[in-house]
């Protein structure tokens, strides 16, 4: 453990040795504050002597508490006996209400759904109740009510605006339509767990007693819930230890409360409050970069941050015309490296927004650049994958009326609207589950209400998951053959427009599934199906790639070589209806944050955008970084020039590149246009 505690300094060691009283340690980017965490983790068990099954470690992404608890368990000197619960606030949530839903009078077997079921669940209610919303617009209000601990009896006596009556309205059905159907969504894994803990004094002081030791990572961004919900774990002992930066607070638009961390000191009797002012990741001229944009913001504790790793070579700014060019250059520089020998995931691309994604998909794809695109369409969210999903969800329970409806009739089997719903009203006349009503019916033991064929093709169905029910129970791990060869979803899809994809993703789940049985023989089904509800956008299916993604789903990681495109004023910042300018100075913190010892931002003259082309300007941030002096650009690299380049040159036009010559930063090119030869310096041609 002393050769541990030696590879961190003083104020690192000084918050890994503190054990008991709240502890704040608030740091800028790069300064090891996920480094201390875990070491403190390692230290409160291996040397302190505390139980692991004591310490409650919480975080924001799965990935992030995998590596997490890679790095603590490695730290630990001893072998023990029960690994710390080191995990997201929602698997949280999910593990408490696994063992206590009980006492909201619901019943465990609780099925979690995830955003594309909450909307499609809000398009029905919308449409019974004939209300024209945007369903973004009303999922997002709805997530903010539960994540204020409003009722829908609240919200529909405090709304004034119409369309907020409306929202009152649907949020009111959604409820009662989400514990009918025993349904948890994303927010209630939190609102439900605060409210058990909430009225439950006993529970409470027993649960706060078992975690005797809470930490959590990335503390800036969780909102008010999360706060009390975390003063009430910490209630009986306060031994709560935070970690987190109030320049990287970058969830503002989902509730997250940045006065948490301002104001953490000012809620426990006594907290011991630590600064980690070295940063270890990048180097000198991208911190500099980093440090002299943040302090354009107003609102913060103000912190100033020391490389330790010293110089290094200066940021780069790449000027194309458009984003396919844009792409282009950066797919030849990522070539580059990877042809000198670079590691795929030391390699990142960055964007403010999703939608920036699509110019670099394309370019990269036609310059056979492998990447991973992170976030995006989540895997877990296509169509096919959602299928095989709710199939398993109805296998490890039936009664689960939500997942059955998705996949009683696909494939195919003739079972049409008309007869759904009329089996949807006799299982709600006989106060049986949808399943449950057509077992019966099967079976001669309720009335059938529908035609013969649909009868015999509702048998089949209850046939086929008796015997995979069978098949789970004694031969788990094979059973996904079974699975395919009874239901053929790869035939249903086989003959869409999409199929080949679509199969492909099919193969993709059931790969991923026989690895995880493979990696884990006693995993149950039901444990398989609460992982994947949980996965979130930075988890995704590993690849040996380099990755393109957002700003937001970088928190957190580091790259030795990075891009980040879209620096233009529309873009980052993100100009428009609540635009929260100190918010997007904060994701660039962020952004400039995530490289080590290379970074590259990006910027175009034109983007097309939202069906059309448009002239933008670079983004304030250049200047504010301290990178471009007003208007006159200071370019200190282009796109790499090589022969069989074509160019751009502003009055000789068109041409080719015959010779190309580093010289300086530089490049002399010597260029034909239409047999024209010029020798001409690369800041004075665009490549195209
Ligand atoms: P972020 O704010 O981006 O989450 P962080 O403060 O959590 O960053 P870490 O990810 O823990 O920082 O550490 C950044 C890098 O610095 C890591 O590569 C880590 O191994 C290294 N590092 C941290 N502390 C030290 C130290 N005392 N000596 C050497 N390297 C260190
Ligand atoms: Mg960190």
């Amino acid at each position: 453990m002393e050769e541990i505690l030696k590879s961190l300094n003083p104020s690192q060691r000084e918050a890994v040795e503190h054990i008991d009283g709240a502890m704040l340690i608030l740091a800028g980017a790069g300064s090891g504050k996920t480094k201390t965490l875990t070491t403190r983790l390692a230290y409160l068990v291996g040397e302190v002597g505390i139980d692991p099954a004591n310490t409650l470690t919480l975080t924001f992404t799965n990935k992030a508490a995998a590596e997490m608890r890679e790095r603590a368990l490695k730290l630990m000197p001893t072998k023990v006996s029960y690994p710390p619960l080191l995990c997201t606030f929602h698997k949280f949530g999910l593990l408490f209400l696994k063992f206590h839903i009980e006492k909201l009078g619901r019943n465990n077997s609780f099925v979690i759904i995830d955003s594309d079921d909450k909307k499609r669940l809000l398009r029905n209610i919308a449409k019974n109740l004939k209300i024209d919303l945007n369903l973004s617009f009303i999922a997002s209000e709805i997530s903010k009510y539960k994540n204020s601990l409003l009722t829908p009896e609240v919200v529909i006596q405090k709304a004034e605006l119409p369309d907020y009556k409306k929202v009152a309205r649907i949020y009111e059905k959604y409820q009662e339509n989400i514990i009918e159907n025993n349904l948890v969504d994303f927010d209630d894994l939190l609102m439900l767990t605060y409210q058990i803990l909430e009225s439950d004094q006993e529970l409470r002081r027993e649960t706060s007693n078992r975690y005797r030791y809470i930490m959590v990572d990335e503390y800036q961004d969780t909102n008010e819930l999360q706060f009390r919900l975390l003063e009430l774990l910490a209630s009986e002992h306060e031994n709560l230890c935070v970690v987190g930066d109030d320049d990287q607070s970058i969830y503002g638009w989902r509730g997250a409360n940045i006065r948490n961390i301002l104001e953490f000191a000012d809620n426990f009797k006594v907290c011991k409050t630590v600064k980690l002012e070295t940063n270890y990741r990048s180097t000198e001229p991208i911190l500099k970069a980093a440090n002299t944009l943040i302090e354009h913001n107003s609102t913060r504790l103000g912190k100033r941050l020391v490389s330790h790793k010293g110089e290094g070579p200066d940021v780069k700014l790449l000027h194309s015309l458009d984003e396919s060019m844009e792409a282009k250059a950066i797919a030849h520089q990522i070539k580059e490296l990877l042809e000198k020998g670079c590691d795929p995931d030391e390699i990142a691309v960055l964007y403010r927004i999703n939608a920036l994604s699509r110019s670099l998909e394309e370019g990269f794809s036609k310059e056979g650049l492998n990447f991973k695109l992170i976030g995006g369409m989540r895997f877990y969210e296509r169509a096919e994958v959602k299928d095989i999903i709710s199939y398993f969800r109805v296998l490890a329970n039936p009664h689960d009326d939500f997942s059955l409806l998705r996949i009683i009739n696909k494939p195919k089997r003739g079972i049409g609207k008309a007869s759904i719903e009329k089996l949807q009203k006799a299982a709600f006349d006989t106060h049986l589950s949808l399943y449950e009503y057509i077992r019966q019916s099967v079976e001669g033991t309720q009335p059938v209400v529908i035609s013969k064929k649909v009868a015999a093709a509702l048998k089949q169905l209850v046939e086929d998951i008796n015997i995979l029910q069978e098949e789970i129970k004694n031969n788990f791990g094979n059973f996904i053959n079974l699975f395919e060869e009874r239901i053929k979803l790869k035939d249903h899809y086989a003959g869409m427009v999409d199929g080949f994809d679509r199969i492909m993703n099919i193969d993709e789940f059931y790969g991923y599934f026989r690895d995880a049985v493979g990696k884990n023989p006693d995993l149950t089904l039901d444990e398989f199906l609460n992982d994947i509800s949980l996965q979130s956008d930075q988890d995704q299916i590993e690849e040996d790639a380099i990755t393109i993604m957002s700003i937001h789903a970088a928190k957190g990681l580091e790259f030795e070589h990075l891009f980040v495109i879209g620096m233009e004023e529309e873009f980052f910042p993100l100009l428009g209806e609540g635009c929260n300018m100190e918010e997007e100075r904060r994701l660039g913190y962020v952004a400039i944050t995530r490289a080590k010892s290379d970074l590259t931002l990006c910027y175009v003259d034109s983007r097309f955008y939202k069906g059309r082309r448009k002239m933008i300007d670079k983004s304030r941030f250049l200047g504010e970084a301290g990178l471009i002096q007003d208007a006159s650009l200071k370019i200190t690299k282009q796109a790499a020039f090589k022969k069989g380049d074509l160019v751009k040159h502003k009055i000789f036009g068109i041409g080719r590149v015959q010779a190309a010559n580093k010289s300086g930063k530089e490049y002399k090119l010597l260029i034909n246009f239409g047999g024209n030869k010029k020798e001409i310096l690369s800041s004075f041609v665009q490549a195209i």
